[in-house]
């Protein structure tokens, strides 16, 4: 009895101190609060694949010292969005993920859309653009090839250079078991050893600011449910950790110069609008809380912050680092990518005031990870004029006619058996224009859809591009096909609407539906042109129409 007792002692004395061998350090606790509004982004809820409610995950982000929440559960935008609203204490903003064919976009501030947001990752762009909200790449670096960014060349808004959910996905069963077994002990230090520094995704993002401005944020990636399948498709929580609260702990993003005033709405856009202009920095608070960092430039008697635009010019420009970095932690400024300076907490630099880009990121001594994780990464400061508009390919020089007055030669409808479409002339002021009118019926099963279809005619491989113009009845994306006499498609989405507008679809923006024997559209062997309105955005059941005009080739 006695003997049973001491060897009991001793196993749980040696598991004690096993445990508190493999046990990451706490985070190091920091005075001097930050300036600015501390909170976390890209969490789902119940309303999607997560385990709480707003108000309990709020209450979580209360637990952990957060003043906001941002709220981004799986769906098409024709949910209306939650207003802002306060819970705990908590500010909690609504918006939305949206899962294309090709990745993940998070859409802020964007009201109820008018049709389902869907299809390739351009064209969701392209639609939160015009709704004036922003776009951002989710878990752009993740090891599932369906869950990963590829779409880097369109002008998304921003992306998430640290993703909680990537950051598992990347680990070795060894460290993710270390983890299962510190965690009860230690869980917000334990999820902190996942992180690493993604260099690749960091390098990408130094290439693109050169050009354009693209926010960095972190997305906490949180449902607080222990994804066994990883597919990120709804489904019951199987066990719910790691929790909101200890996912709220490991890191979050700070919107400097922000104060809440306890409106919520006036909150929410206050909140939004400096994410979008990219003052916001992230902090991984499981190293050290709660960290602060300003990075300002100055010239004269002008000063700006980190995502602003500094006019180049005459004379030096002075850049200005101050945290509240632990002893032992390394300041480093980038310029375009590059290392240009070191400093221990604080770090002074004089640069000219010529074209260039430069940010910071503060690394601690002992920081998990391989590379090491950095403690703060900020949003940069662009020495440059504001971005200009992307430059639009010029006009055609040559244009042949493939439709302008009268019956559409050879036009003819295509549909699914249970949706609905028909092609009429309509007289204008000027001539006749095609009407569709269409209505897509049946379960999405058997993927419903109209078509209207135009032979495409022997010119075409003589051209770049085809034009045509178009308005709708109500908002609507209408998928341009180009048919091969095989069956094989390829095809651009376009957006249409109440007002009349020239649209441009050039035949290499146009990508295979489905596998295809090849990756461009072969121009000799194009058959039919198709416009089609299909469940990539469109409800079934929903139905309408849209006019057509004008259609012809050009190069
Ligand atoms: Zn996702
Ligand atoms: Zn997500």
């Amino acid at each position: 009895m006695k003997r049973r007792a001491i060897i009991g002692a001793v196993v749980c004395a040696v598991a004690a101190i096993a445990i508190r061998q493999a046990l990451p350090p706490p985070a190091q606790p920091l005075t001097a609060a930050p300036t600015g509004v501390r909170g976390a982004m890209h969490i789902h809820t119940r309303r999607s694949d997560g385990s709480g409610t707003p108000e309990q995950i709020a209450a979580a982000a209360a637990r952990a010292g957060l003043q906001f929440i941002i709220l981004t559960d799986h769906g098409d935008g024709t949910r209306m969005p939650a207003p802002p609203a306060y819970h705990s204490n908590v500010l909690v903003v609504d918006a939305l993920e949206v899962s294309a064919e090709d990745g993940h976009v998070v859409a802020l501030g964007l009201p109820q859309t008018p049709y389902p947001l869907g299809g390739e990752v351009r064209d969701i762009v392209e639609d939160i653009a015009r709704a004036a909200a922003m776009s951002v790449a989710a878990h752009p670096g993740s090891m599932k090839p369906q869950l990963r960014w590829t779409e880097w060349s369109s002008p998304f808004d921003g992306f998430e250079w640290l993703n909680a959910d990537s950051e598992s996905r990347d680990e070795h069963w060894r460290r993710l078991g270390r983890v299962l077994f510190t965690y009860p002990f230690s869980p917000s230090a334990s999820i902190g050893t996942l992180l690493d520094r993604p260099d690749p995704l960091l390098r990408r993002w130094d290439a693109l600011t050169v050009r354009r401005r693209v926010v960095a944020l972190a997305g906490a990636d949180a449902h607080a449910r222990l994804d066994v399948t990883g597919d990120d498709r709804p489904r019951r929580a199987v066990l719910n950790v790691p929790s909101y609260e200890v996912m709220f702990k490991t890191f979050s993003v700070t919107a400097s110069g922000v104060r809440f005033g306890g409106n919520a709405d006036g909150d929410a856009a206050a909140l939004l609008d400096a994410i979008r202009r990219g003052h916001v920095y992230t902090t991984v608070d499981a190293l050290a809380w709660p960290g602060s960092v300003s990075f300002t430039a100055s010239r004269g008697g002008a000063s700006w912050q980190a995502g602003d635009f500094v006019p180049p010019g005459e004379g030096d420009i002075e850049l200005r680092v101050d945290s509240n970095a632990p002893s032992g932690s390394r300041v480093v400024l980038f310029r375009n990518g590059a290392v240009e300076a070191t400093g221990a907490q604080t770090l002074r630099r004089a640069v000219p005031a010529s074209p260039a880009v430069y940010r910071v990121e503060i690394q601690l001594a002992d920081a998990p990870g391989n590379p090491p994780v950095p403690w703060i990464v900020t949003n940069p400061i662009y020495v440059r004029s504001e971005d200009a508009k992307p430059a639009l390919r010029g006009g055609p020089s040559a244009r042949v006619p493939l439709y302008q007055d009268g019956e559409g030669n050879g036009w003819r409808i295509e549909k699914s058996p249970r949706s609905k479409a028909a092609l009429d002339v309509a007289r204008t002021t000027t001539g006749t224009q095609l009407l569709m009118r269409w209505a897509v019926g049946g379960t999405r099963s058997e993927s419903p859809y109209a078509a209207f279809v135009m032979p495409a005619g022997t010119l075409l491989p003589a051209y770049d591009r085809l034009l045509f113009t178009g308005r709708a009845e109500q908002p609507v994306r209408l998928s341009v096909q180009f048919r091969l006499e095989t069956g094989e498609r390829w095809r651009r989405s376009v957006y249409l609407d109440e007002t009349a507008r020239e649209v441009v679809v050039f035949f290499d923006d146009a990508r295979p539906v489905g596998t295809t024997s090849q990756r461009r559209l072969p121009l000799g062997q194009v058959r039919d042109v198709l416009f089609v309105v299909d469940t990539v955005n469109t409800k079934p059941g929903s139905g309408g129409q849209f006019w057509i005009d004008d259609v012809q080739y050009g190069r």
